[in-house]
């Protein structure tokens, strides 16, 4: 067994037992990124960007769906559920190929990127699309698994927020010790509930000084626990948080209050901003819901808050490369020329 991924690295802090599987597509172990040019731009003191994009799947839902596959497989499950907005599909299809597990997923229809799609399919899921949102998907998933042997893994699963919280971990085993201020986006808010588990987790083993304050950012035509009451209906170019009613709503609330962070929310073009600013000034290609983190961010520099003296971790959650579409739709189109030195010259202002 190679010594790698998130449940060897972290057995002691997860809830493994002797029977539970150890394997790993190679999730976990994503990089930390200081961007000096984005700091000084933002005027914070240090910014650091966690690549989550970076994981097998091409987002965090791996952290968590290794974890919740293995005890799904200590538990002789053999078929795993969920709803998804695209990257828990994804994440759910490829560690079921890799352990013979059946993924049956439930997607909205018409909403979910086409890249996240694409790997559903190539993995081998079953795939049921819906007449309906994330929110219908996952009250008719819970319905299922709760009636038939079928395991679930949305972040309803608390393996997944098991496996999730080992991102704290691996930001302060790199920073030596906690930041400030974490940056996350919040969809259905398993992810923000995780990372503060670990953040409360290693101050409480001595292996940081302090927690950070959680600042997690919805968008605004899906910001349920800003507005404080469900959304309908919700609307984002942010696929990835496109949800109205947040499964872990009470515990994101919990780690905004606890943590002495907020909630609060970015429009869509706040968001295709940073994206933008993510790509042209960090090099980082992230999916639009990632870049709510930095969106958020930038509203509270332009609001005046004081930030130049505070470490900074952005999460950016996926990788951009699964929505071309959203990303490319207000491209300007480049040059197109014939094959020819002079006439690119020319193009280039050197002729
Ligand atoms: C799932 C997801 C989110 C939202 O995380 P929650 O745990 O649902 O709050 C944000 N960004 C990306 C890329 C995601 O895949």
């Amino acid at each position: 067994m190679l010594k790698t991924g998130v449940l060897y690295r972290y057995k002691d802090f997860l809830p493994i037992t002797p029977q539970t599987p150890l394997f790993s597509l190679g999730e976990g172990d994503t990089p930390l990124v200081k961007c000096d040019q984005l700091a000084q731009e933002i005027g914070c003191g240090e910014l650091y960007l966690k690549l989550e994009g970076c994981n097998p799947t091409g987002s965090f839902k791996d952290r968590g769906m290794v974890v919740a596959v293995a005890k799904a497989l200590e538990e002789k499950s053999q078929a795993i559920m969920c709803a998804s907005t695209g990257n828990t599909s994804a994440s759910a299809a490829a560690y079921a190929a890799y352990c013979n597990l059946t993924a049956m997923i439930v997607v909205p229809e018409g909403k979910i990127a086409l890249g996240k799609l694409a790997q559903a399919i190539v993995y081998g899921a079953e795939i049921l699309t819906i007449e309906g949102n994330f929110d219908q998907a996952l009250q008719i998933v819970r319905e299922l698994t709760d009636k038939h042997p079928v395991t679930l893994v949305n972040s309803l699963n608390p393996h997944r927020i098991e496996g999730q919280k080992t991102a704290s971990f691996e930001i302060i085993d790199i920073l030596g010790d906690a930041p400030d201020y974490l940056f996350i986006p919040v969809g259905n808010a398993g992810n923000i509930t995780a990372y503060w588990k670990g953040f409360k987790e290693y101050y409480e083993l001595g292996k940081a000084s302090k927690r950070p304050e959680m600042m997690g950012f919805q968008a605004e035509g899906a910001a349920p626990i800003v507005h404080g009451h469900p959304i309908e209906k919700p609307e984002t170019v942010a696929t990835a948080i496109r949800i109205g009613n947040p499964a872990s709503w009470q515990q994101a609330s919990a780690a905004r209050d606890e943590s002495g962070g907020l909630i609060d929310m970015v429009s869509d073009a706040e968001i295709l901003a940073a994206q933008k600013l993510l790509a042209t000034r960090a090099g980082v290609f992230g999916e639009p819901a990632s870049a709510a983190s930095l969106a958020g961010l930038v509203k509270l520099s332009r609001q005046g808050w004081d930030l130049a003296k505070k470490t900074i971790v952005c999460v950016i959650t996926g990788t951009g490369l699964k929505d071309t579409d959203t990303a490319l739709k207000d491209a300007p189109p480049f040059l197109q020329l014939p094959a020819n030195v002079k006439e690119i010259e020319k193009a280039l202002g050197w002729g």
